[in-house]
């Protein structure tokens, strides 16, 4: 993997450069919070930003998009107006948060509106120092090796940058006058001193170890119950989530012109609708067979199929949910803990 030097002070004209490229994105702060904004102004950008309201997903698989429009003859896929899109200051927790998207949207059910829009998005990551409700380094998730196209490394005054992929190394050579391709043996020692500081700052470990096995011990433990009877099915745990993939279709038709689109928006299995079918059964009517599916679906179901969980240490459950359900509050109530 290329690695290059940029000076803290290029950053912005660097980001600027790349407007040749696509729309520029990165943290911006809103109120106490952070999202991912349009830079149209730099000077909105702040690399302080610990984890956004809603996750980078929300680039690849957007909260509400029309997938197709349609008459009586004939369909029509909306994949031709998605723009070129560069999100700077992903974090590495969430860069994993997309490689398990990939797995489902890449992979495992191949969906062009979702692969177009990755392919048409770079990702531009940025290390991050954890707060106290991140766990990336229980999930290892706080490093990434791919995934992404540019990863900045934040050390004092200059960033080492990793080029992680065609499309990075194209836009490093859109301003490659910013760079400096000459990487010293101190620059590599300040960047170890660097992770062994940033990993020695992880104070919340969340032993996912064995969480397939405990999940199936736990299948009728009362957690269960006490988890649903606080639960107020919000789905907001699904909304900030970086994993969670659910998405429901409806069809707006307009019956006299013979014309109509489907439109494609987030869902949750939070939600009492989620599981009901036609004729009206719900398989999952109780709110605690919801939650069970919610922690089922990233800490069993997922370790099982693909080998890991699809839970990547970022904390949003933890710093959204209004009860205090979460990772870190689920794992340790199954694991016989107060
Ligand atoms: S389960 Fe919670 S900590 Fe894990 S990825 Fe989702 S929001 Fe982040
Ligand atoms: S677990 Fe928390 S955030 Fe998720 S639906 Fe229930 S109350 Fe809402």
């Amino acid at each position: 993997m290329k690695v290059l030097k940029l000076k803290k002070h290029n950053l912005n004209d660097y980001l600027d450069s790349l407007r040749v490229w696509g729309e520029v994105y990165g943290p911006v702060k809103q109120g106490e919070k952070y999202i991912y904004g349009q830079l149209d102004d730099l000077s909105k950008l702040d690399t302080k930003m610990l984890r956004t309201i809603l996750p980078v997903k929300k680039f690849l698989m957007p909260p509400k998009f029309n997938t197709f429009t349609f008459d009586e003859n004939k369909y029509k896929a909306e994949l031709e107006n998605i723009p070129n899109r560069i999100v700077f200051g992903v974090h590495p927790c969430e860069i994993h948060g997309l490689l398990i998207l990939d797995k489902f949207f890449l992979e495992r059910f191949p969906d062009p509106f979702y692969g177009e829009r990755r392919r048409k998005t770079a990702i531009l990551g940025l290390s991050c120092v954890p707060d106290d409700k991140c766990f990336a380094k229980s999930t290892n998730t706080h490093y990434v090796e791919s995934g992404f196209d540019l990863a900045f490394n934040d050390l004092d005054n200059y960033y080492l940058v990793w080029v992680g992929s065609s499309l990075g190394d194209d836009l490093v050579r859109i301003r490659l006058d910013l760079f400096e391709e000459d990487i010293k043996e101190k620059d590599l020692k300040h960047y170890m001193e660097w992770r062994n500081w940033r990993d020695s700052q992880y104070k919340l470990n969340v032993n996912l170890t064995a969480m397939p096995d405990i999940m199936e011990l736990n299948y009728s433990s009362p957690v269960w119950d006490e988890l649903g009877d606080k639960c107020l099915s919000c789905g907001a745990c699904s909304m900030v989530c970086p994993t969670c993939p659910c998405y429901n279709m409806s069809d707006q038709i307009r019956p006299s012109q013979f014309t109509g689109k489907r439109e494609r928006t987030w869902d949750s299995c939070m939600f009492k609708q989620f599981a009901l079918v036609a004729g009206g059964h719900n398989f999952r009517e109780a709110r605690s067979q919801r939650v069970r599916l919610w922690y089922t679906h990233k800490l069993k179901a997922f370790i099982t199929e693909f080998g890991k969980a699809a839970c990547i240490g970022c904390g949003r459950c933890i710093d959204t949910c209004p009860v205090d359900i979460n990772v870190k509050t689920v794992v340790k109530a199954l694991k016989g803990g107060k």
